[in-house]
């Protein structure tokens, strides 16, 4: 069986200013790092664009017309301080949303054991009605929704490892107790929401902030310790994973200091999971991750496990 990986022109086309961090070098990087003669056998698509239901899964309507109509017809727009909308940008949104779904679609239907959706923007930061935190749409909360209504799963687990707290994923499945959402992110940092205390509707969400400068050891402690008893007592249908890689020692935008080999080990731990629950279906998303080196590096190291695990 195999892994599948989605990605889209358009993704290329979503602009943010000058120095942004979240820029299209990002999924140039990611590409080049994928071209090599291992990646061979990823089965390769063209995420979809999405549908306006598939949006309405976990925005209200008045969400979709406002980022719909807050597209510029030229240079770019700040809809905050940190999240921008260029020409294109709504084509790449809506396609980094069709790409979770499809890739929801290809492991549930026996597509894929796997699948890596490498789009942009991101997802995890964007609530019911606020763009946030470079994020327009909630890219993985919308495919947990997807697998939830339109496939009758029963139990979805989301793990977020990316370095800030998936605020926006969080409020996004709060009161949805068919999902765990399960974040670790460095504490103090933006947004500065993530603390133990909040657990959702139902006790369906865990929050497990780490202290900056804490390296891949405390992680993987955390994980062992907390993280994969949660998830093995849930018993997850499907896992979504929100990849950030920002929990980088080289990110230039947070002051954790993991490693390539701690996303590596955190991917495998989670496949290992994933086969025990749920024969191995696993749906990852890329969210951050600024270092454009370590980036492509841990993206790589990610994906290798994905389709070593789905072997
Ligand atoms: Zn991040």
């Amino acid at each position: 069986m195999t892994t599948a990986l989605f990605t889209h022109d358009s993704s290329l086309k979503h602009q943010t200013p000058a120095g942004h961090p979240e820029q299209i070098a990002r999924i140039e990087h990611i590409a080049a790092a994928l071209n090599a003669p291992q990646f061979q056998t990823l089965i390769r698509h063209d995420a979809p664009d999405c549908t306006d239901a598939d949006i309405l899964l976990c925005h209200p309507q008045s969400h979709l017309d406002a980022i719909t109509a807050a597209e510029p017809s030229s240079g770019t727009v700040a809809l905050d301080g940190d999240t921008h909308m260029s020409p294109g940008s709504l084509k790449a949104a809506r396609h980094a949303v069709g790409g979770c779904v499809a890739a929801v679609d290809a492991v549930l239907t026996g597509g894929a054991n796997n699948a890596f959706v490498a789009c942009r923007p991101p997802g995890h930061h964007a609530e019911h009605s606020t763009p946030m935190g470079f994020c327009l749409f909630g890219n993985a909360a919308i495919a947990a929704k997807h697998a939830l209504d339109r496939h009758g799963l029963s139990r979805v687990a989301v793990v977020d490892f990316d370095v800030h707290h998936g605020n926006g994923t969080q409020a996004l499945l709060w009161d949805e107790p068919r999902t765990l959402f399960i974040t670790s992110h460095q504490n103090p940092l933006w947004p500065g929401t993530g603390l133990p205390g909040e657990t959702g509707a139902t006790n369906n969400v865990q929050n497990w902030p780490l202290p900056p400068h804490s390296d891949g050891r405390l992680m993987r402690a955390t994980y062992q310790a907390e993280i994969f008893p949660a998830l093995n007592r849930f018993k997850p249908e499907l896992l979504i994973i929100s990849a950030g890689f920002d929990a980088h020692a080289d990110d230039p935008l947070a002051q954790l200091n993991w490693s390539t080999e701690d996303f590596e080990w955190l991917t495998r731990e989670l496949c290992a999971i994933a086969a025990k629950h749920c024969q191995g279906r696993v749906v990852s998303t890329l969210e951050g991750g600024y270092d454009l080196k370590a980036l492509a590096a841990s993206t790589a190291a990610h994906v290798r496990v994905l389709m070593e695990t789905a072997a």
